[in-house]
């Protein structure tokens, strides 16, 4: 099914830069941050520039810029939380558990057991920002 864009959810506005965000890397067509609810330390998203919902719509040029920013943030995630593994998942559409309609893809150190609740918590923005500055340094 064919979604159309909202644009004023909240990484529409994080990319206008109406919101901040606790930023780890950016290129031209993607940007990488913290998650703000984080369901274990390190836990990060990347985004296209690209509006669009879900994967479905997603162009295969920011397709592969997003890849491409995953594996450059998400090896970094794993180096500087010091864990030799990491989860990359995504959410298409609110059927599936995805409650920000801006297609991002999670970065998760280590695996899913154990971890907290979905977009539960938020975290001390301080600790996340000494978090992506580990991050930062191993890119
Ligand atoms: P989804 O449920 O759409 O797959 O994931 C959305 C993610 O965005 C959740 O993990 C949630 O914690 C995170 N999130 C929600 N609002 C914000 C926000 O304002 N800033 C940041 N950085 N993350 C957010």
């Amino acid at each position: 099914m064919q979604t159309s864009y909202d644009h004023d959810n909240i990484f529409a506005k994080i990319l206008r830069e109406e919101i901040p965000c606790i930023k780890i890397f950016e290129d031209e067509h993607t940007l990488a941050f913290m998650d703000v609810m984080p369901q274990t330390s390190g836990h990060s998203l990347v985004i296209p520039k690209e509006p669009v919902s879900t994967l479905y719509e997603l162009s295969d040029e920011a397709a592969l810029a997003c890849i491409k920013t995953v594996k450059r943030v998400g090896k970094a995630v794993q180096q500087a939380m010091n864990i030799n593994g990491s989860t990359v998942f995504q959410h298409n559409g609110k059927d599936a558990g995805q409650t920000v309609p801006h297609f991002h893809i999670h970065i998760l150190p280590g695996s899913l057991f154990g971890i907290k609740g979905h977009a539960a918590e938020f975290a001390d923005p301080d600790e996340l920002k000494i978090t992506a500055e580990k991050i930062i340094a191993c890119l």
